[in-house]
């Protein structure tokens, strides 16, 4: 019997605890997967009784500073600063991060970006910026609420990517940098975090990470403007695929994706 989880604050609205359960019983492996409801505070003390854990999942607010707190981590995970996915090897717990292989493989079926602006500057938009620039040749915009962790981002991958052109926004240039762009992730849990442009192009992709509910009030907005839009379910799919195949040991997992992606809807 295998036992994992998911911790974060808020947890409720989670469909990992489903999907996994899914998972496992179509694999045909004895297992469990609990949500875990873990306040910063806790944190600490959580580490401590998750060692009885074979790994489990990182989300909201603790996926930066969870990585003072593991015992080692996947080089992937120390690049982008950001863990998704934790893992109990021995007694010892190394984090990895997924987010960055389940935001790719859900953007694949899309146009390659040129210009991406990005909401967020905590976990999932560290994997999300870091993704985008391995990936394609494209120009980024970082819009936060706090400006000193957007900079604090940006002069990150500065360091990482010095031919891109890369930037913070200011309040005075987000409505420009918005209309401007042809991709627009959320990676906040904001259900509007930015005030849009009257008009977006139907070229533009406004990716919003968030899948509950399953067209977020920021989705509406931008369908309303012309834009194309998309949640974050196939991310979260790609991603928990990702995390299995670390915990199991096992390169390959014969998953149906569209029969799970649809067990998943009906539950939105
Ligand atoms: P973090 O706590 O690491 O970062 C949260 C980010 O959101 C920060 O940039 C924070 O800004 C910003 N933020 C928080 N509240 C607000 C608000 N009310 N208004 C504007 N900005 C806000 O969280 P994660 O990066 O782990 O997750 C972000 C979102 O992405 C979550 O909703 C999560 O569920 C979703 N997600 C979905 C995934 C999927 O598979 N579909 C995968 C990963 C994440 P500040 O710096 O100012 O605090």
């Amino acid at each position: 019997m295998i036992k994992l989880g998911i911790i974060g604050d808020p947890i409720e609205h989670s469909l990992s605890p489903a999907l996994h359960t899914w998972v496992l019983t179509h694999l045909g492996i004895a297992g469990e997967y609990r949500a875990y409801r873990v306040r910063p505070h806790q944190l600490p003390s959580f580490l401590e009784t998750a060692r009885e854990l074979v790994g489990f999942n990182v989300t909201i607010p603790h996926k930066e500073r969870i990585i003072p707190l593991l015992d080692d981590l996947d080089p992937l995970a120390r690049l982008l600063g950001a863990v998704n996915t934790v893992v109990n090897r021995a007694g010892k717990l190394v984090g990895y991060n997924t987010d960055y292989v389940g935001f790719v493989r859900s953007l694949e079926p899309h146009l390659p970006p040129r210009r991406a602006v990005l909401l967020g500057a905590g976990g999932a938009a560290r994997a999300a910026s870091h993704a985008l620039l391995r990936t394609y040749t494209v120009s980024l915009t970082i819009v936060n609420r706090s400006r000193d962790r957007a900079r604090q981002l940006l002069c990150e991958l500065q360091r990482h990517y010095p031919d891109r052109t890369l930037s913070v926004a200011r309040d005075d240039t987000v409505l420009e940098a918005l209309s401007e762009s042809d991709l627009i992730v959320n990676a906040t849990p904001a259900a509007m975090p930015v005030a849009l442009p009257e008009r977006l192009s139907p070229r533009t992709l406004v990716y919003d990470l968030n899948y509950n509910p399953r067209q977020s009030l920021f989705l509406r907005e931008a369908e309303r403007r012309g834009a194309h839009t998309k949640n974050g379910l196939d991310m979260l799919i790609y991603q928990a695929i990702a995390s299995l195949k670390v915990w199991l040991r096992q390169p390959d997992l014969p998953i149906d994706y569209e029969q799970l992606k649809r067990f998943l809807e009906g539950m939105l």
